[in-house]
């Protein structure tokens, strides 16, 4: 086990664009609710930011982005990457960038592709990817972060005991920085929160839930190389109780691993 690691922190951030049917998300108090724990072990994370929220909340954004946090892309308006057509792409990546811009004065170097569409275990997902990452190329991007085992993690719970170990196995080779079109690659390293709690929790989580999703988390970063991410929504994790999660895995990460909080703009 490597107690040693670098720890990534992404946020995805998407307010009602990805999450329509939560019509009380407050984009404000659930940042606030994150900066306030991360500040307390000295984190800084990264944002994965959908553009239009940018223009809604510029104080907001700019205060994140000027505190060492990272602000990296996740479409406009949470389009589903693999669906959309290589000009819709297009237009889009063209809006983001005038966003960033905007907001900014730059334009964003890292992305992850809503809806995690760009899985390497579907062909027709794989051909989309390599255009995909020419028109990032374009567009200035250095870092993505779209690949993860997910259909490997997607009911967490069951069989965790097999999935770690075949984690295990797998990490030391999907950790490892593949670079296509000179784009780093940052696999997705941990299940997302909207994995470890059902999807229609909003507001309160179980205390027992919570600490079901704690030991899962907990079990991947202990089985990870030094390299790990965890993956949270502002929309989840920044609400309800679930912060708690959080503040618990950070205080773990912190007092019983040996931990540097790292951005991915960090390793370009
Ligand atoms: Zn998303």
């Amino acid at each position: 086990m490597y107690r040693y690691k670098n720890i990534i922190i992404f946020f995805d951030t998407e307010g009602s664009y990805g999450f329509p049917d939560s019509p009380y998300i407050n984009i404000n108090d659930n940042i606030n609710n994150i900066i306030s724990v991360l500040d307390n072990y000295r984190a800084k994370a990264t944002f994965n930011i959908c553009a239009k929220i940018l223009y809604e909340h510029p104080d907001l954004i700019k205060n994140l982005y000027s505190e060492g946090h990272e602000i990296a892309a996740h479409g406009f308006l949470h389009e589903n990457f693999l669906r959309c057509n290589f000009q819709y792409l297009k237009n889009i990546m063209d809006e983001i960038d005038r966003a960033f811009i905007s907001i900014l004065q730059k334009n964003p170097v890292g992305i992850r592709s809503p809806g995690l569409a760009m899985n390497l275990l579907s062909p027709t997902g794989y051909m989309h990817k390599i255009k995909y990452r020419g028109l990032l190329s374009k567009h200035g991007y250095k870092w993505i972060s779209d690949n993860c085992l997910y259909p490997l993690f997607r009911q967490p719970y069951t069989n965790l005991k097999i999935k770690t170990t075949i984690y295990r196995l797998l990490t030391p080779i999907i950790a490892r920085n593949i670079s296509i079109f000179h784009i780093l690659e940052i696999p997705i390293l941990s299940p997302l929160d909207t994995m470890l709690f059902p999807p229609e929790i909003r507001f309160k989580t179980k205390y027992s839930d919570l600490m079901r999703g704690f030991r899962i988390l907990r079990s991947f970063i202990d089985n990870s190389g030094e390299i790990f991410n965890f993956n949270f929504h502002t929309e989840i994790i920044g609400t309800g109780n679930r912060i708690l999660l959080l503040d618990k895995i950070l205080e773990y990460a912190t007092s019983y691993l040996e931990c540097k909080f790292i951005r991915p703009v960090d390793l370009i």
